[in-house]
């Protein structure tokens, strides 16, 4: 194994959850592939920040890349459509993309581009979705699937939208939104197409384990099911209920999971079917998961199963059951939002600075120091390999003494600094100590303590907030230096003032990790860190925590010969912009300054050339970025 592979592939398992998306460049760099094109050159990651850098949009960034979201959006289409023929299913797959997952117009116009083909349509769960999907352009016999609660005005845009050619569905939730979907087709006149979800009550494992099962919140169990047909078959509608729904949860870990209930969601469909129910679309939600940690196992942040495993589980056990009731294939529709976004977007941040908890030199104790600060220098004389927890005991000992003593005044503030990089200095030659196969998981901890901090150009709350809601892993590697040893383990601490505000679970080769393994920052080279599969929920669920506003987005795509094309920029937003958010009107907070300004000349405390430069100052600081620059 050479030393490129060591620093990089061994450490952070690059090539166990990225090899599809990214690869360690020669030179170091993490290097973008393009999925579409496996054979070209990858394109470096750091040159691409580079590049925009030159074009004014800096760090931090969240960075979309075109080509992985057209990659998404094939590899779950073509996967059913190559299940559907080697099963021999007879029907079509019609995919629709949840809206909820990332609504962003760059994002949703490049779905909705890229689907076309496979006609691929939307999903909405609420009236401001439904409204976006309406402003596409949809293949013609693309779905827009409308699930979740719906007043009158939500069903009349549904239904009205038939007439421009939308194949609109409305799912029904309840009995309670059928009577509401009834008032409305008196008074339309127009039919509804319509869909019922079902509950089903298999449980599934993993994060979103209550999406699943008895207490779901949505869908209608048996007894409400029959109530749904027996109404419209009263109102003389039966024939408008279509699509059967049942949402199997979200990130499922398990692919037993699916094919458990996809086999329960047919039963209700053989079922409705022999009640007399015209279905012809089987709708199976959205749980198929991302692979974040890339270990391939049934666990909150892997899963066990790929795409293709997916789809072809789904099909077969389609197949099976309407077979076994003589019932034709039925379309297939997934709701699918994660595991097509996820990889398209990663948010990369610069490192500002680092605080160590060890030292590369001590100072020797002086004469007049006190013994212990003697006692604290002479661990050093003693350790070794099989003695590293004797020392570490001993060092905690004298260094808690010396902070005592400190504190009733008997020893100074110099004399309590030199204590403290004497102890730092032990601590480096400690870390330096333990043997390459690793010490104790007693010492490991202690170790773990001292892993420096490395502050970074980012808001968790805003960027990243399922780290910090749900302990969601994502990849976090640096992007550059990856062909060199890191020398350095770091915790990631961002720039809100809150001490939840920080990445201390990392993937790596030989599990999750409290600590990063970096490199030594120098004054010179900004050193850049990039997280990963951060397409799905984190844009729209992140918040204004200390008002740290959306970073600049850049929209690229990869070029054959290396090189990248900017599609889109978006600026992050500015201060006024969050201030505006929070109910201030900046040109009120301006107004409010320059009175306070004003006061102070005439108190002769400030004159008019420093009021100039404290108004520009102001100004410049509320229409700039809210992160550091
Ligand atoms: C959230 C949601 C989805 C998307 O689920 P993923 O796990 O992201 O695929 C699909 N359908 C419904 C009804 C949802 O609420």
């Amino acid at each position: 194994m050479n030393q490129h592979d060591l620093a990089a592939h061994s450490v952070y398992a690059i090539d166990r959850w990225g090899h599809e998306f990214v690869e360690v460049m020669p030179n170091g760099d993490l290097g973008l592939k393009n999925p579409l094109n496996p054979d070209g050159p990858s394109v470096s990651l750091p040159s691409i920040i580079h590049g925009l850098q030159d074009r004014g949009i800096d760090a931090p960034l969240l960075l979309r890349v075109s080509s992985f979201l057209e990659q998404g959006i094939r590899n779950i289409n073509e996967s059913f459509r190559t299940a559907i023929d080697r099963v021999g299913y007879r029907g079509v797959y019609r995919g629709v993309f949840p809206i909820k997952v990332n609504q962003q117009a760059q994002v949703i116009d490049r779905i909705v581009e890229f689907g076309r083909p496979y006609s691929y349509g939307l999903e909405a769960g609420s009236k401001p979705e439904l409204v976006i999907a309406l402003a596409h352009r949809l293949a013609k016999d693309a779905l827009i699937v409308c699930n979740g609660v719906k007043d009158a005005e939500f069903i009349r845009l549904a239904i009205l939208s038939r007439k421009l050619g939308f194949n609109t569905v409305i799912v029904l939730e309840s009995p309670k939104e059928l009577e509401t979907v009834l008032e409305v087709f008196q008074e339309l006149g127009q039919e509804p197409l319509l869909g019922v979800r079902v509950k089903l009550t298999n449980q599934i494992s993993g994060n979103w384990a209550e999406s699943s099962g008895d207490r779901s919140t949505f869908g209608m169990h048996t007894d409400q099911l029959v109530a749904v047909v027996d109404r419209l078959k009263q109102a003389g509608l039966l024939h408008c209920l279509k699509l059967q729904h049942s949402h199997l949860g979200s990130q499922i870990p398990d692919v037993n999971d699916v094919r458990r209930a996809v086999g329960e969601a047919c039963r209700y469909f053989t079922e409705l079917s022999r009640e007399g129910v015209p279905l012809t679309h089987l709708d199976l939600g959205g749980g198929l998961g991302v692979d974040y940690t890339g270990e391939r196992t049934a666990s909150e942040n892997s899963i066990n199963y790929t795409v293709a495993e997916y789809c072809a589980n789904v099909v077969e056990t389609v197949a099976y059951a309407m077979d076994e009731a003589e019932l034709a294939h039925p379309t297939l529709v997934t709701e699918s939002g994660r595991a097509v976004v996820a990889a398209s977007s990663m948010l990369v941040f610069n490192v500002l600075e680092a605080t160590f908890y060890d030292a590369h030199s001590a100072p020797k104790p002086d004469a007049e120091d006190h013994h212990l600060m003697t006692d604290l220098a002479e661990i050093a004389s003693y350790l070794s390999e099989n003695r590293i927890q004797e020392c570490l005991n001993d060092a905690t000992f004298y260094r808690n003494e010396l902070r005592a003593l400190f504190r009733r005044g008997y020893i100074d503030l110099r004399q309590m600094a030199r204590g403290e990089r004497i102890y730092l200095h032990l601590m480096s030659k400690i870390k330096a100590a333990v043997p390459s196969a690793g010490a104790s998981a007693e010492i490991d901890a202690q170790l773990e303590q001292l892993a420096d901090i490395y502050h970074c150009n980012f808001s968790l709350f805003q960027s990243l907030p399922d780290v910090w809601a749900i302990d969601q892993l994502h990849p976090v590697v640096p992007l550059q230096n990856l062909n060199q040893v890191p020398d350095r383990r770091a915790v990631l601490s961002d720039i809100t003032c809150d001490s939840d505000g920080k990445i201390d679970q990392f993937i790596l080769a030989d599990g999750v990790s409290p600590s990063l393994p970096v490199h030594t920052l120098d004054d010179e080279t900004p050193y850049y860190i990039g997280a990963f599969f951060v397409g799905a929920y984190q844009e729209t669920l992140g918040d204004l925590h200390n008002l740290f506003g959306d970073t600049n987005v850049a929209t690229i795509e990869l070029r054959p010969d290396g090189g990248f094309d900017l599609l889109h920029e978006q600026d992050g937003d500015t201060i006024a912009e969050v201030m505006s958010y929070v109910e201030y009107d900046p040109r009120d907070c301006v107004d409010a300054f320059r009175k306070l300004v004003e006061q102070a000349i005439s108190e002769n405390r400030l004159n008019a050339k420093e009021r100039k430069t404290l108004m520009a100052a102001y100004r410049d600081s509320i229409n700039g970025y809210t992160y550091y620059e």
